[in-house]
């Protein structure tokens, strides 16, 4: 906080914070994994806030869960099997069950304290909690991936915090090896990759990692997201087989609502900088 009126985040390795104004604080308690605040603001709806990170506004959240799902969707050739490792708030899965295709999509966050808080204060993110397809689990999603059969998943989406505290071990080789070895032939797994700007090491570390697990396809798409540092933010996905191509003609016809999310956009959001294809083309 800078003062009463402003939440702010301000993470000294670089050298940035991202204020928001707010009216009041509306929650805030210890769960048995993390400190959890939820803020109502003056021009963003409610925030929500694990340890001091800002993760969700109602105002901008769809860039985030869209750009979670649609791409990832929109490339695997027919996805029915989809796990949310994380995304307690709920918004990525009611992306994915937008996808007819879909016939499961099970959310495993480690923290039920943050769906319940986002049933509260995000009920929008919510709504399709109750379709016949989602499952919603609580426990720590690594050993959920540890202990999967072969083939029981065609996507992976992996909607965590920072590499920090319990997510750090969903950033390592470890991880994404027991992917590997639950995915589908077809199978893609996607993470949140953090700010190309801000986190290129933490980027290159995570694609270092998913490539000793065995996957030789990366692709990182890149999407605004002003809630979080530098504004500008990233998911990498990974696969045994080829990801520069996607349904597009799926993605120009598709059947449900988004805000940003359409062909042309996941066109675009392919494509890579200057810096980063130096780093990793
Ligand atoms: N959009 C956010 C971001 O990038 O900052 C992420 C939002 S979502 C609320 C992050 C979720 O990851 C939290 O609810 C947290 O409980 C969950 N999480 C962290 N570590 C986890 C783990 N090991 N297994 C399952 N969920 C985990």
């Amino acid at each position: 906080m800078l003062d009463d009126q402003w939440f702010s985040e301000a993470v000294s390795s670089d050298g940035s914070a991202f204020s928001l104004k707010i009216k009041r604080k509306l929650h805030e308690e210890q769960s048995e994994f993390q400190f959890l605040e939820i803020y109502e603001t003056e021009h963003f709806g409610n925030l929500m806030v694990i340890d001091g990170c800002t993760m969700v506004s109602t105002r901008d959240n769809f860039f985030y869960h869209e750009m979670m799902s649609h791409p990832v969707l929109f490339t695997h050739p027919n996805p029915k099997r989809v796990w949310i490792i994380g995304g307690g708030d709920c918004g990525t899965l009611k992306e994915v069950l937008k996808h007819p295709s879909v016939e499961q999509a099970v959310q495993i966050d480690i923290d039920e304290r943050v769906t319940r808080l986002a049933e509260i204060y995000f009920p929008e993110l919510c709504e399709s909690n109750h379709d016949p397809r989602a499952e919603l689990k609580f426990i720590d999603g690594i050993k959920w991936v540890k202990d999967a059969a072969p083939n029981s998943v065609d996507i992976i989406i992996v909607d965590s915090t920072d590499p920090v505290g319990p997510a750090e071990g969903l950033f390592c080789a470890e991880f994404y090896r027991d992917c590997f070895n639950c995915l589908s032939e077809n199978g893609i797994v996607v993470q949140q990759s953090e700010s190309a700007l801000f986190h290129m090491k933490i980027l290159a570390e995570m694609r270092g990692e998913m490539q000793a697990a065995g996957f030789n396809h990366q692709q990182t798409v890149f999407f605004p997201q002003c809630l979080y540092p530098s504004g500008w933010w990233s998911a990498t996905m990974a696969s045994k087989t080829d990801l520069s191509v996607f349904r597009e003609q799926d993605a120009a016809n598709k059947s449900f609502e988004t805000v940003y999310y359409n062909r042309d956009i996941h066109k675009a959001s392919l494509a890579m900088p200057e810096f980063f294809k130096k780093a990793f083309a």
